[in-house]
C-alpha cells in the first residue's frame, strides 16, 4: 500500500517577505505563505511557523516617522505590531479552515529546563490537535539586546527559528528569505556568483562566504542563517534557504527536490 511521508516542518518568513517597504502588511505574499502552509498541513505534515513583522508592522500601526532606535519604542511597536500580524494570520488561516495558535518566546524560556519542558509539551499538544503553531520573540519583553549588547533587533528569528526546530524535533526548517540560497561570493556584485545547492559540513569555506574577510554580503543576514544551520544540524534537522518570491518551492523542498541551499541534519548513523 502507498505509505505517505510527513515531516514535521518549521517555516521562517522575514519581515521583508510579509511587508511592505512602506511597514504595511503583503497581505497577497501572506496569504500564499498561509495557503501552501494549510496545505502541507492538510496532506499531513505537522507544520509550525515562525514569524517576524511585529516591530515593523507596529511602527507602520503608530505611524511613527521611523523605525525607533530607542529599546522600549521598539517593544511598544512589537506589542502592537504583534497583535495586528497574528489578527491577520489568524483571519488568513481561517480561511483555509485551519486553526493556529500564538507563542512568543523569549530565550529564558528555552534556557530553563522547566520552562523548557512545558514549552516542548505546548507544542505537542498544539501540533496534535492540528493547530499550526505561529511563533515569535517575545520582543515587548526580551532583553536579547540589552543582554548581548549588539545594536540590532532584539533577537534573531533565524535562531530562533532553528532552536523551535532543535526543541521539536523537526525534520526540517526552512528560512524563507530574499534570496535564493548560500552562493560563492556576492551575487549582487558578481555576475558568475554560484549558488550552492547542498552543504553537508560548516566549514571555514562555507562560514567565510558568508560573513569572512572579504564578503560583502556577509554581515547580517547570511551570519545569522548559517548559526541557524550549524543548530538545526547537530540537531538532525534538515534546513533549506530559499527565496520567498516563489512561495509554491515549499511543496518541491518537502518532497526533497533541489530548491535554494540544503543544509544536511546529522543523521544519528552517518
Ligand atoms: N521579532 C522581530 C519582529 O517580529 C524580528 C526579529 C528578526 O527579524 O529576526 O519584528
Amino acid at each position: 500500500m502507498f505509505q505517505k511521508t510527513c515531516y514535521r516542518i518549521v517555516v521562517k518568513v522575514g519581515t521583508s517577505t510579509i511587508t511592505h517597504d512602506n511597514g504595511s502588511m503583503n497581505l497577497k505574499k501572506m496569504d500564499e505563505l498561509v495557503r501552501v502552509l494549510s496545505d502541507l498541513h492538510g496532506y499531513g505534515h505537522e507544520v509550525i511557523l515562525v514569524t517576524s513583522g511585529a516591530i515593523g508592522i507596529g511602527v507602520r500601526k503608530l505611524s511613527l516617522p521611523e523605525r525607533p532606535k530607542e529599546l522600549p519604542m521598539k517593544q511598544a511597536a512589537a506589542a502592537v505590531g504583534q497583535c495586528s500580524m497574528m489578527h491577520t494570520y489568524d483571519t488568513l488561516f481561517g480561511e483555509y479552515n485551519q486553526l493556529v495558535g500564538q507563542i512568543l518566546l523569549t530565550d529564558g524560556d528555552v534556557d530553563d529546563p522547566s520552562r523548557r519542558e512545558h514549552l516542548s509539551n505546548t507544542f505537542e499538544a498544539l501540533l496534535k490537535t492540528n493547530v499550526i503553531p505561529v511563533v515569535n520573540e517575545n520582543d515587548s519583553v526580551s532583553s536579547a539586546e540589552i543582554e548581548t549588547g549588539q545594536h540590532k533587533v532584539l533577537g534573531d528569528n533565524d535562531t530562533l527559528s532553528s532552536i523551535v526546530a532543535a526543541l521539536c524535533k523537526a525534520d526540517l526548517l526552512v528560512l524563507i528569505s530574499d534570496i535564493d540560497g548560500l552562493y560563492d561570493s556576492d551575487p549582487k556584485t558578481n555576475k558568475d556568483a554560484k549558488l550552492i545547492p547542498e552543504v553537508r559540513e560548516l566549514s571555514d569555506e562555507i562560514l567565510n562566504m558568508a560573513g569572512g574577510a572579504g564578503s560583502a554580503f556577509g554581515t547580517g543576514g547570511m551570519t545569522t542563517k548559517l548559526s541557524a544551520a550549524r543548530i538545526a544540524m547537530s540537531a538532525g534537522c534538515d534546513m533549506v534557504i530559499t527565496n520567498g518570491a516563489r512561495m509554491s518551492d515549499l511543496y518541491d523542498i518537502v518532497e526533497g527536490k533541489p530548491v535554494g541551499t540544503r543544509f544536511i541534519g546529522k543523521k544519528e548513523n552517518g
